[in-house]
């Protein structure tokens, strides 16, 4: 039986953590504050948001949200971008996607400030994920792979790694952090030929692909970490991950579930930069 790698336990840690840093912070007058920008009403958005509300209340991490109507988001969402960053008082921001033009999107990629890129979607954040350099904030998603994966003690360095997905927001960023952290790393996606020997030759697998159950135990062997981004909710509601749970238990080491596994950490990254961006701030 694999060992479950409990992403509440890693979340718990991190906001322990945080908790100390936002006293901290508010002795010296520094009150970290998130603003989410949101266009219509989503209802995927809509739970995010009363989620990130409920845990950064938690933690005294303030949040405000601009919602944008959809007949006008288009003219307005480059003038929020801007009021966000000469705003001193915003720590954080967050857009959530995806946007309904992607034009629109790549250009806040392009406008938002690095230091308030708190959920790590401007290219410069990016480039330091692939630079292996400090610049702006990584994308939480990928960074709570590597959480997970240090808190558990799973060593990267030398370790065969395969990401399934190459996404911007999670399959890229994760396969950079994992050479970052000296694993050889091999990266599918949809025209990978081989998928199967490319999984199971892997130490550690991470799979973000956004198919429910999509990787069985063909493609899993002994002594693997299992490392499931997928969130997938089929007709019943129930959240399933892209890996089938109970085969990776019968022959992995370890395994991340869904629900509970990589999303409950991801929450607590994005507030851990939202922390960090209000201490530069606070140090500058
Ligand atoms: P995405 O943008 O749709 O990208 C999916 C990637 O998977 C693409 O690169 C695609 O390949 C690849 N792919 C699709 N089917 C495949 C297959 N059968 N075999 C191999 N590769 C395949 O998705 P995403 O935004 O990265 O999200 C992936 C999953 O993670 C989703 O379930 C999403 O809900 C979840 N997610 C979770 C969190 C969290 O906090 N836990 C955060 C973000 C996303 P091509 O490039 O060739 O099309």
């Amino acid at each position: 039986m694999a060992m479950i790698l409990d992403g509440r336990k890693v979340a718990s840690a991190i906001n322990e953590d945080l908790a100390g840093r936002v006293a901290a912070l508010r002795e010296r007058n520094t009150f970290p504050r998130l603003e989410i920008i949101r266009v219509g009403n989503r209802k995927d958005d809509l739970y995010y948001e009363r989620s990130l509300e409920k845990v950064c209340g938690g933690l005294g991490i303030a949040v405000e949200t601009v919602v944008l109507d959809e007949a006008t988001w288009q003219e307005r969402l480059p003038g929020e971008v801007e009021a966000v960053n000469r705003n001193d008082l915003i720590h954080g921001c967050m857009v959530f996607r995806p946007l309904p033009d992607e034009a629109l999107e790549l250009e806040v990629c392009r406008r938002l400030d690095p230091e308030k890129d708190v959920d790590g979607m401007t290219f410069l954040s990016l480039a330091g994920v692939f630079a292996g350099i400090e610049m702006g904030h990584p994308p939480c998603t990928a960074e709570a792979c590597i959480e997970i994966l240090d808190h558990y003690g799973i060593p990267m360095k030398g370790k065969k790694a395969t990401v399934v997905g190459r996404s911007r927001v999670v399959g890229k960023p994760v396969s950079a952090m994992l050479q970052n952290r000296d694993a050889t790393v091999t990266m599918c996606h949809s025209k990978t030929t081989d998928l199967v020997r490319a999984c199971r030759d892997a130490d550690i697998l991470v799979v973000a692909i956004g198919k429910a159950d999509a990787i069985d135990g063909r493609f899993l062997s002994p002594g693997q970490t299992v490392v499931d981004v997928g969130i997938n909710v089929d007709e019943s509601g129930k959240t399933r991950g892209d890996v089938v749970f109970d085969a990776a238990c019968r022959v992995a080491y370890a395994v991340t579930p869904v629900p509970g596994g990589v999303g409950s950490v991801t929450t607590a990254i994005l507030c851990r930069h939202i922390v960090e961006a209000a201490e530069r701030r606070s140090k500058s």
